[in-house]
């Protein structure tokens, strides 16, 4: 069993103060065997760190948080040279063509609602659990789109600073060592989110407030 943080920002995003080699010092220092870059409308961190198995052990992919008008959406794929804009149909059907896989994040963040339509169609076949950013019930509802769907559910930190680090994380049954991997891993089924409580982190920082910023 290995334990991804599926949804990490770096400061390659304006809102995140977490950087890359944070990150690769902390993550298995905080029980984590993967770690995906999900930067706003960027995978630049791809020129920072190469993906794979780092020397202490931890994978690290990168993918890229991508928003719409029907939400945010973690994508995992050649993504590096997409523009913003695209609506969620489009980068859906994008994705897909391009075998990558696309998971619906915090799909209800008020504000960043992703239509449950989309998940009834068939266009998103995973959608974000646990966040470490929900509220109170989101997870119990993202529960019922699974129940009702059938749709592959995951779970990251949302971290936008090196305390939230690992706070959320998935449980893949099957070994992941790249980004072809994860998107196979996603693509067919068996992960699941951590069941393990959030808890604080023991990582430097972990008494500074929690920023404003959304997403
Ligand atoms: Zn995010
Ligand atoms: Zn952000």
């Amino acid at each position: 069993m290995l334990r991804f943080d599926l949804h990490v920002h770096t400061d390659l995003s304006p809102c995140s103060r977490l950087t890359v080699a944070e990150l690769l010092a902390h993550a298995r220092g905080l029980g984590l065997d993967g770690v995906c870059i999900t930067d706003h409308h960027t995978m630049a961190a791809a020129r920072s760190v190469t993906e794979g198995v780092q020397p202490d052990g931890l994978c690290v992919v990168v993918g890229m948080e991508y928003s719409t008008d029907q939400g945010d959406f973690l994508i995992f794929g050649p993504f590096e040279e997409l523009r913003p804009g695209l609506t969620a149909e489009a980068l859906l059907q994008l994705v897909d063509r391009a075998g990558g896989v696309a998971v619906a994040a915090h799909p209800f963040r008020p504000g960043r609602e992703v239509p449950e339509a989309l998940v009834r169609r068939g266009l998103c076949r995973v959608v974000e659990g646990r966040n470490g950013r929900n509220r109170p019930g989101d997870d119990a509802r993202v529960r019922a789109w699974e129940r009702a769907h059938g749709v592959g559910v995951t779970a990251g930190s949302d971290a936008h600073r090196l305390a939230e680090l690992g706070r959320v994380a998935t449980r893949f049954d099957a070994p992941v060592r790249s980004r072809a991997d994860l998107i196979a891993a996603l693509r067919r089924g068996g992960f699941r989110p951590d069941p393990r409580p959030v808890t604080p982190s023991r990582a430097p920082g972990s008494a500074a407030p929690r920023p404003r910023t959304p997403g």
